[in-house]
């Protein structure tokens, strides 16, 4: 593993209805990246709030001097598909995200991007004494498992979001083309080297988390569709298995109807029934999953975008004050 050379950092934070913590975010953010040894730009991605966010990204951008990027999109199109649209607009050589609402602290920053300067191409985090409730911790430790079990990438957290990337993972992330991503997993897909540091974990201070019980249900489709087609497979074993058991079962009700006679088949009725309702529930289950990949397949042929930009906002090139010539260059490209 070689060291790398790090001449920008970006940090992208998605903001979705984050009111209440982004000045705190902000200030926090700000005073961090200040201690890297690099020139930082902070980029934020407005995922469509209805609350006063993306008024209050807009002042922080133009505020002279900032080193603030607010990217709006024009309505909400989730976490991981903001990201997605931080990165595009990224420069850094290390690109590193976390969350709005401080439930990651900000303060860990230097300490990615020191890490991802050693030669790591992502630098993942693993949340201590975590602060969620117990219905959040739960499906993430089923999610972990499964991840590792099927991609092979051995990782403790890939709910925190508090991560670092260098360029070219995330070049190889943005040349993907599918609408439903987990960036995590997708980064773990396209890297050599990648370690883990312990980070502390706060609780939710202000509004409440983003994720409904159906968003999460959403999630987990989305990452286990991502990452692997293991299911498909699973599912015609077990369906070849219940079927032979399904016949095994008819002979061994055709035996004992012979021995026994025809009253005893007569309450083996409701057997039947039960052995019924089992081979409906796995067909049930079979044709959604199925569905889901049909679903998401179709989505990808269709080839939509995943979001739409209404704006940018940045403070103007002059008031730069560590603007580096890669990123005059870009915003010059960008302003022509
Ligand atoms: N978020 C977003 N779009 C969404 C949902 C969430 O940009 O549709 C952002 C949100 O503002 C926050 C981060 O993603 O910065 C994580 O969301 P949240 O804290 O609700 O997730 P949790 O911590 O509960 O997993
Ligand atoms: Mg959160």
């Amino acid at each position: 593993m070689k060291p790398y050379p790090v001449n920008l950092v970006s940090v992208i934070i998605p903001v979705y209805n984050e009111e209440a913590s982004l000045a705190e975010l902000l200030m926090r953010t700000e005073t961090a990246c200040s201690q890297l040894p690099q020139p930082y730009e902070i980029i934020l991605v407005d995922d469509g709030s209805r609350d006063r966010s993306p008024a209050l990204l807009k002042e922080a951008a133009l505020a002279p001097g900032s080193h603030v990027v607010a990217v709006m999109l024009n309505r909400n199109y989730g976490q991981h598909a903001a990201i997605l649209a931080g990165f595009e607009h990224a420069q850094g050589d290390v690109v590193i995200t976390l969350d709005a609402d401080l439930q990651n602290p900000p303060e860990e920053i230097p300490r990615l991007a020191r890490q991802a300067a050693l030669g790591y191409d992502v630098v993942g985090t693993v949340r201590e004494r975590r602060q969620d409730s117990a219905w959040r911790r739960w499906p993430s430790r089923v999610i972990n498992w499964a991840v590792k079990r099927s991609t092979g990438v051995a990782m403790n957290d890939y709910g925190c979001m508090l991560r670092a990337y260098r360029r070219h993972i995330v070049d190889a992330m943005l040349a993907c083309r599918e609408r439903s991503t987990f960036i995590p997993i997708l980064a773990n897909s396209f890297s050599r080297h990648t370690c883990e540091i312990n980070v502390a974990h706060a609780e939710r201070e202000h509004g409440e988390s983003k994720y409904s019980p159906m968003r999460l249900i959403n999630l987990m489709f989305d990452l286990i569709t991502c990452m692997t087609t293991t299911p498909l497979r699973l599912l015609s074993i077990a369906g070849a298995a219940l079927a032979s058991a399904g016949f095994l079962f008819a002979v061994l009700l055709m035996i004992m109807r012979l021995a026994l006679g025809a009253a005893w088949a007569g309450n083996g009725m409701f057997v039947l029934f039960a052995v019924l309702f089992m081979f409906s529930g796995v067909q049930l289950l079979g044709m959604g999953l199925l569905g889901e990949y049909l679903g998401r397949t179709y989505n990808d042929v269709r080839a939509r975008p995943r979001f739409f930009i209404e704006s940018i906002h940045r403070a103007p090139l002059g008031n730069a004050s560590t603007a580096t010539p890669r990123l005059i260059a870009h915003r010059s490209a960008l302003e022509s």
